[in-house]
């Protein structure tokens, strides 16, 4: 960041202004409230699917919100926002966020934007990959913002570990992604205990395709089971935060790249992330 300071001179006749430039280059994050970090045990679950909707409502509600997706293995949040086509720009500092919408509360850095071709997988080595991330975490310009979400790889790895290392002594916690199934739970188990080695505070579990909501009649049959994320949330003793249902109109949504949340406010879907939300702002 460059600030500007214009110094009156008292000695000369006109009077001039001095204009020093202190060019300091302070923490792209330091304007950046609060730092919440989006986990799954494996992929599929709707993690990336959480994260947007969550940021998304986030600044529905008028927070100055950003999005990180640093999932090398599928950044997909540039096409959940419709955001695909978008090209990024450095400034001195490191890399500009582009923002979602024209209330510009909402701005996103992906991973996938930086991949020279972005349908290619990601084959590199752990070394390298943790490089992309700690260059690509700490060289985001955020502006003023009051969340970061941050959308991980699924699983945890050595990424993990990076993005974490990188992003030391900012991160509130964690929010967890499940789906209701047991075998889903058992790996976010394995989550609850990484977050317990690391250190990583759990904000809490959110249950995703919990129940389905029919595009009919609205509808919500429990075609997978439900009430295996609160019961495992009881069991660790980490906040259950809500469950989102699986819906139709929520995957249209996403594969068109539109905002659910301004498309469908008055849906059973939206209610359950908005009252998320107030979990976690309220408890931030
Ligand atoms: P992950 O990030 O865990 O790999 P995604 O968020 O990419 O998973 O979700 C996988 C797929 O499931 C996506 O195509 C998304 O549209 C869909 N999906 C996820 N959650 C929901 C939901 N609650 N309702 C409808 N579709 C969903």
């Amino acid at each position: 960041m460059i600030l500007w300071y214009h110094l009156p001179c008292a000695s000369s006749p006109v009077r001039e202004q001095l204009i020093f430039v202190i060019s300091t280059r302070m923490e792209n994050l330091d304007l950046v409230r609060h730092v919440i970090i989006v986990l799954s045990g494996k992929g599929g679950v709707g993690k990336s699917t959480v994260a947007s909707q969550l940021a998304l409502a986030l600044s529905y509600a008028g927070k100055k919100v950003g999005i990180l997706d640093v999932d090398l293995c599928g950044p997909s949040i540039p096409h959940m926002l419709g955001m695909q086509d978008a090209t990024v720009h450095q400034c001195d500092d490191g890399w500009v966020p582009i923002y979602v919408d024209q209330s510009q509360n909402l701005s996103l850095m992906s991973i996938g934007f930086l991949l020279s071709h972005k349908d290619d997988p990601v084959v590199w080595r752990g070394p390298k990959k943790n490089g992309m991330i700690k260059q690509f975490v700490n060289d985001v310009v955020w502006d003023e913002l009051d969340y970061l979400v941050v959308d991980t790889p699924p699983g945890t790895s050595d990424e993990h570990l990076a993005i974490l290392e990188n992003l030391k002594g900012k991160i509130d916690g964690a929010i967890l992604v499940t789906t209701p199934q047991a075998v889903a739970i058992a790996d976010v188990r394995r989550e609850l205990t990484f977050c317990r080695k690391t250190k990583l505070p759990v904000i809490g579990i959110i249950e995703n395709m919990s129940g389905y909501v029919c595009p009919h009649c609205s509808e919500c049959s429990l075609i997978f089971s439900q009430g295996g994320g609160e019961m495992l949330a009881k069991d660790e003793n980490v906040p259950f935060l809500g469950r989102v249902p699986l819906d139709p109109q929520l995957t249209r949504c996403l594969e068109k790249g539109e905002s659910f949340v301004k498309s469908f406010p008055k849906s059973a879907t939206l209610d359950a992330i908005q009252s998320i939300v107030e979990k976690i702002v309220s408890e931030s």
